[in-house]
């Protein structure tokens, strides 16, 4: 495994829509393997395969879930879920929406407001190929989106209803993607 360089902005492949993946060789099981490195190292929430400079459908997540509205201070930390996904679909959206503070790891130094559903069903194909379906809701419903943007060409700084620079405490408090 080997991390991989991310691009930012202008970069053009950042704008462009990504070719389905075809082909799940071993080229394409590194590429993943090397994301999810490249991923945690960020470190970032999510990554998608433009903003590692390849044009193809592919993104990896890995969140934990969001917590209970209660909160228990001694509950112990949710598991990270791990998904990739290939040429993934939004197929069912939540009429709700909610916003949220993001960031992205290809425009540095930059968060946006932007408003999302709150939950969407996705269907994508995993690393071996084979049909699956996804439903996620909350913070994951959020990056699903975000990465599902990028392998389109759009950048969270399209949807956002305002833009800012944070300081450097901000910028911290805010997953990455
Ligand atoms: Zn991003």
């Amino acid at each position: 495994m080997a991390l991989r360089d991310i691009v930012f902005l202008p970069e053009p492949v950042l704008r462009r829509k990504a070719k389905p993946v075809t082909k799940f060789d071993k080229d394409l099981q590194t590429l993943i393997d090397d994301m999810i490195e490249t991923m945690r190292e960020a470190p970032g929430v999510g990554l998608a395969a433009p903003q590692v400079n390849i044009s193809q459908q592919l993104a990896v997540v890995e969140y934990a879930e969001d917590e209970d509205e209660e909160e228990n201070e001694d509950a112990p930390p949710k598991p990270k879920k791990l998904y990739v996904l290939i040429n993934p679909e939004i197929v069912k959206a939540s009429d709700e929406k909610v916003m949220g503070v993001e960031g992205c790891l290809s425009i540095p130094g930059l968060l946006g407001e932007v408003e999302r559903h709150e939950a969407i069903q996705v269907k994508a194909l995993n690393r071996h190929g084979n049909p699956v379906k996804l439903k996620v809701d909350g913070w994951m419903a959020r990056i699903f989106q975000h990465e599902i943007d990028h392998l389109n060409g759009v950048l969270f700084t399209d949807h956002a209803t305002r833009v800012w620079k944070p300081s450097e405490e901000e910028n911290d408090e805010v997953d990455l993607d």
